[in-house]
């Protein structure tokens, strides 16, 4: 199992941390240790002082392909949920000046807390997906995927054109704007529309 993230992939996200805008999806991943088991905390790891959420819609593969085309990337993916993409910030920001790859500041132990998936066909509208993440019981991100510059299929496409996509591999799609800092002693609940899909506390 592999987990692949999507990053600037909303244009007000991208606005906030001041990056360019992609003329084509970029991917980087996270290993299956970096998963946060259910009814687990997440411990604020000693390498950083500022881990940032980043809320965001995860799909999940439901069978290999490779070089898939766009037109049929909807068949390879069919469930979905919300995952936080934890990022050291104070490293990914040295990494980014240096050139430096990013693995020490998005791919460390329990970064990919990830909710309880539904079925996409049971969504109601699945080109409008509201999601959201409140942060000690208040509201702290809230997107919707109509707002992604690159959809679902063309992530899925451009992704297997690179590494071939195998059942149960996971995607980040990408956080909207609104990412901010955890600390000690938080809470923090995820939703897909208005379900609480899982829930965990920073310790
Ligand atoms: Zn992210």
């Amino acid at each position: 199992m592999k987990i692949i993230c999507i990053g600037r992939n909303y244009l007000a996200h991208i606005a906030e941390l001041d990056h360019e805008l992609p003329k084509e999806p970029l991917f980087f991943m996270k290993p299956a240790s970096a998963l946060l088991l259910p009814h687990n905390p997440f411990f604020y790891p000693d390498f950083s002082q500022e881990i940032d959420f980043e809320t965001e819609l995860v799909i999940r593969i439901c069978k290999p392909g490779r070089s898939i085309e766009e037109r049929f990337a909807h068949n390879y993916y069919d469930a979905i949920t919300v995952g936080i993409d934890f990022t050291a910030r104070d490293l990914q920001r040295r990494c980014i000046e240096k050139g430096l790859p990013w693995e020490i500041a998005k791919a460390f132990d329990s970064s990919a807390p990830i909710g309880e998936f539904k079925k996409i066909s049971e969504l109601h509208n699945p080109s409008e997906i509201g999601f959201g993440m409140k942060l000690n019981d208040q509201w702290a991100q809230q997107g919707n995927s109509r707002d992604m510059i690159f959809s679902f299929d063309r992530i899925v496409s451009h992704v297997s054109h690179f590494v071939t996509l195998k059942e149960g591999d996971y995607i980040f799609t990408g956080t909207p704007r609104g990412v901010g800092p955890v600390h000690v002693g938080d809470k923090l609940e995820l939703f897909l529309e208005d379900e609480s899909v899982f829930w965990f506390r920073v310790k």
